[in-house]
């Protein structure tokens, strides 16, 4: 069962100048949202998301997730009231270290948008590094020190959490378990599935310059290839080597 998995990071209102090339419009935003809601799929959080690929609770029939990385304040000035409108579901992984920064989501805000029962809390680490160059400790405090800002700011437990810049490896991935966090997301530009990582889900990022018709492709489920597990790859690649040495030998 293929699972979409977008991921988007500021959502620029109408008529403000123009952000980054990660931002994408408030009429962009709008589209991609009316193709979810008229793709008839349900949108899941994290954690929901999780649950379903851990075979703990059912997975509706056509699932999908929406993702929002660093924390920028237009979530909850631009993208919240929208998908609130739509009854859509959504997960904001927070970037702890850039709560109050000009742009970004003040501590009060975060606090409100948490009382929204549709959205959930996940973490981006400290400071937004790349968890997987990072030597052990650091890497550990990034993950740790953000969940338990989150969670003290608003009061409840944060078990998700997606690896900034999507750098994740073996040992990010265990990282994340021994840090309590039981959903994890990657970058990866494919479509999860039924049967993903629940450490390293598969997202496919939306940006500005990702055509809407690609975008309803992907909500479609057909817009972009399928992540496999790593482990199915490197199982892939040991049976490579083996035919191969079978056949010199
Ligand atoms: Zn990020």
């Amino acid at each position: 069962m293929i699972v979409p998995v977008l991921l988007y990071h500021s959502i620029t209102p109408r008529g403000a100048a123009d952000a980054d090339r990660w931002a994408v419009t408030e009429d962009q935003f709008r589209a991609d949202m009316r193709a979810v809601a008229e793709s008839g799929r349900v949108p899941l959080t994290a954690g929901r998301l999780g649950a379903g690929l851990r075979g703990e609770e059912p997975l509706p029939e056509r699932p999908i997730a929406l993702t929002f990385d660093d924390g920028f304040a237009d979530f909850a000035d631009v993208a919240l009231p929208v998908l609130d409108r739509a009854g859509l579901a959504a997960t904001i992984f927070v970037t702890t270290g850039y709560l109050g920064r000009p742009g970004m989501l003040s501590r009060r805000a975060l606090r409100d948008v948490a009382e929204v029962p549709s959205v959930e809390i996940g973490a981006h680490s400290v400071t937004h590094p790349h968890l997987d160059v990072l030597s052990p400790e650091p890497a550990r405090r990034e993950v740790v020190e953000s969940r338990q800002d989150l969670e003290d700011e608003i009061g409840r437990p944060v078990t998700s959490f997606a690896y900034p810049h999507g750098s994740h490896s073996g040992r990010t991935r265990a990282l994340l378990a021994s840090a309590g966090v039981v959903d994890g997301h990657a970058v990866k530009n494919a479509l999860s599935h039924s049967r993903d990582d629940d450490l390293a889900v598969a997202r496919f990022t939306v940006h500005r310059r990702t055509g809407r018709d690609q975008v309803r492709r992907v909500i479609d489920g057909s817009g972009a290839p399928i992540a496999w597990r790593r482990e199915r790859w490197r199982t892939r690649g040991y049976r490579l080597v083996r035919r191969a040495t079978e056949r010199l030998g």
